[in-house]
């Protein structure tokens, strides 16, 4: 399950309309470590929208230094990657064959964003796992108060 609050969610369909019709790509990082009870498993803090390199509106790459750069920056900040998002410009937000032969762990999160109907963005989420692609739960809501979620995949 991936917890992505409003103010996350927004915030990446902002970075990807910002970049229309390149595709946009960046970070989602989540607390470093799960016996802060306070946070939950698969909750999103932070958005890290990165840079396409290619600058292109069917594919993209990031800069490795950029990368870099943010990996140090959520070690400091007691931060775990937890996914990789980009948007599809023209397409469905479902991985393409390219993106499955790019996906490095079943470990992430690949978070798709469509804007082929720019109006109504779509989200969504999926653990890649060689060449097995399966959706994953995407949780939009905000937290509601007092509850709590510990531990979990
Ligand atoms: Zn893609």
């Amino acid at each position: 399950m991936l917890w992505v609050p409003k103010a996350v969610h927004e915030e990446v369909i902002a970075h990807c309309q910002s970049r229309y019709p390149k595709e946009a790509c960046g970070l989602l990082a989540g607390a470093a470590s799960r016996i802060v009870p306070d946070v939950p498993a698969g909750l999103v803090l932070q958005v890290y929208p990165m840079t396409n390199i290619d600058d292109s509106p069917i594919g993209y790459s990031m800069d490795p230094k950029e990368q870099l750069q943010v990996e140090k920056q959520m070690r400091q900040r007691g931060q775990r990657l937890m996914g990789i998002y980009h948007s599809h410009t023209a397409t469905d937000a479902y991985p393409s064959p390219v993106d499955v032969n790019l996906s490095i762990s079943q470990d992430l999160s690949y978070v798709l964003v469509s804007l082929k109907d720019r109006q109504h963005p779509v989200m969504k989420s999926y653990r890649i796992d060689g060449s097995i692609v399966t959706p994953e739960e995407l949780l939009m809501e905000s937290a509601p108060s007092g509850m709590r979620r510990v531990g979990g995949p």
